[in-house]
């Protein structure tokens, strides 16, 4: 009887063991079946580069200031953003539309050319993936020369040694536009260079040209570098404008504010012509990343508006215009939601 009443008990504890066995594999079984807990998901890092121009031009720090905007925000957005410095414009528009830049700053009046099939891309075709995502600031087509080479119109550039701007650049073209509005040939009439701005300065300095060409924001490093040398200079008018006008419906009356180089032999402010500083990609980049980028900027509007003099003529509905490609859908969404379109 004890030993039955023993023989019981074991039984039942092995029994209530083997319960409970099937318990906790049930459990852990519900365990591996239960959801993760929610964790906020991070997004994947998008690294994304900017092309701009010379680091001495107004492109660069424009570059360093949307991307430190950006950047900022690195953990919400999961955009990481870096700045190159490049030839300028013309190489911005290809090295995006190759897929090299993800973004890129360019002239507008070359952002125009690009979609429709004119200047470097006659042969190319228009660059249809071009998309714009809003305009910066102000460019002049700006002439500099020295004093001593007797340079005070356009027109006295014949013979001499002049600086138009390197092929992947913005200026080449508006200076080769400027001289034939003036009727010079710029292959015949001068020694025309094809030098990057960066260099201009040093050169001009150095007795090595006598002029040069750059379609810059103001101020800009490389101008204020060129005024402060001992060679003394000068910036010089571009007359034609009304002509060009006429011809390049991109092109608008601009000035030279002589006020930001007291370096320069000049007492009142210049008159050029001139285009926008556009903000431009590819339609290949995702809506989010540009969508993140413009609402940064926008949103971050004021303080923007801070990182360089150039901008301070800068309103939200001004950088709507200048645009000729199609606007990001990622941009325009934002955009919308601002009630900016
Ligand atoms: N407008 C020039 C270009 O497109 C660049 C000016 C700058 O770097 O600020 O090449």
């Amino acid at each position: 009887m004890k030993k039955g009443l023993i023989l019981g008990v074991a039984l039942l504890f092995s029994f209530s063991l083997f319960i409970g066995c099937g318990e906790q594999e049930k459990k852990e079984q519900e365990q591996v079946k239960a959801p993760v807990p929610q964790v906020e998901a991070k997004p994947k890092t998008s690294f994304i580069t900017i092309g701009t121009g010379g680091i001495t031009g107004v492109y660069y720090p424009t570059g360093g200031a949307i991307a430190r905007i950006v950047n900022k925000k690195r953990d919400e957005y999961g955009i990481r953003c870096t700045v190159e410095s490049t030839g300028g414009s013309v190489f911005n528009v290809n090295a995006i539309m190759s897929g090299d830049l993800e973004f890129g700053i360019v002239q507008s009046d070359r952002q125009y050319q690009a979609i429709n099939a004119l200047a470097e891309w006659k042969d190319k075709g228009p660059q249809k993936d071009l998309r714009a995502v809003f305009s910066i600031h102000p460019e002049s087509v700006t002439l500099v020369a020295a004093v001593d080479a007797g340079i005070k119109n356009i027109i006295d550039l014949k013979g001499k040694r002049v600086n138009i701007g390197n092929p992947g650049s913005g200026q080449r073209q508006n200076a080769i536009d400027a001289l034939t509005a003036v009727g010079l040939d710029y292959n015949k009439d001068m020694q025309a260079e094809g030098i990057k701005a960066s260099e201009s300065a040093g050169l001009l300095q150095d007795g090595r040209i006598d002029a040069f060409f750059y379609t810059v924001g103001h101020p800009s490093g490389s101008i204020k570098e060129a005024t402060a040398g001992k060679r003394k200079v000068r910036f010089v008018t571009i007359t034609g404008v009304d002509k060009l006008l006429e011809q390049y419906p991109y092109y608008a009356k601009s000035f030279v504010p002589y006020k930001l180089y007291p370096g320069a032999e000049n007492d009142s402010d210049v008159d050029t012509f001139g285009v926008k500083a556009t903000f431009v990609t590819s339609a290949r980049v995702p809506d989010d990343v540009v969508y993140a980028i413009t609402r940064e900027v926008f949103e971050n509007f004021e303080s923007f508006k801070k990182l360089h003099p150039a901008y301070a003529v800068l309103t939200k509905e001004g950088m709507l215009e200048g645009l000729s490609a199609p606007i990001h859908p990622g941009a325009m969404k934002y955009y919308k939601e601002a009630g900016l379109k």
